[in-house]
């Protein structure tokens, strides 16, 4: 059951990548809207038209939301793996993403002071992989604690009933003494 839920989120998590981001607000006017997708490709933004001219601004890629996306491509991907490195791969991977993300609201704070804020977008993917991560630990400490197979095949194991000397549960003779085990 939660191992479907890890894929769930990682496909949640690329969605966030299409609803805002990144918004630009001046005297409490929300002016651009931008979203992931625009952030990982770099796209054209007009501005508020000043003196009957518009202000066209180039966006550029923003490599950490560029490397979170590959992330996320990455950890979906992975997801579909049946293998063991699934979850350390993924909680890594998702432990990058929110280094990522958080190196991402730094820089758009230093750069600027304030008038540009993160969306929806953001918050919605860094509580993603907080999940993702915590499902991950869940599941891989389910994983290492003992099996119950040990314990079964101990239970079986035949005595002899002729000389007591212990042989394995699918023996038809006494490996000592040749005594049928049946
Ligand atoms: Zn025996």
């Amino acid at each position: 059951m939660l191992r479907r839920i890890a894929p769930i989120i990682f496909g949640f998590a690329l969605l966030c990548f299409f609803i805002p981001w990144e918004s630009f607000s001046a005297f409490g006017v929300n002016l651009v809207t931008l979203n992931g997708i625009q952030l990982v490709a770099g796209t054209t933004i007009k501005g508020p038209s000043m003196f009957g001219m518009q202000d066209v601004e180039k966006i550029p890629c923003n490599p950490f939301v560029l490397l979170t996306f590959i992330a996320t491509i990455m950890g979906l991907c992975l997801n579909f793996l049946n293998n063991k490195i699934k979850e350390i791969g993924s909680a890594i991977i998702s432990g990058i993403a929110i280094v990522l993300l958080f190196l991402f609201h730094n820089s758009l704070l230093k750069e600027s002071m304030g008038i540009l804020q993160v969306g929806t977008g953001f918050y919605l993917l860094g509580i993603s992989f907080i999940a993702i991560i915590a499902i991950d630990i869940y599941l891989l400490i389910l994983h290492t604690q003992p099996s119950n197979i040990y314990v079964r095949n101990r239970q079986s194991d035949k005595f002899c009933s002729q000389c007591g000397v212990k042989s394995s549960n699918d023996a038809m003779f006494c490996s000592e003494c040749g005594h049928s085990l049946k």
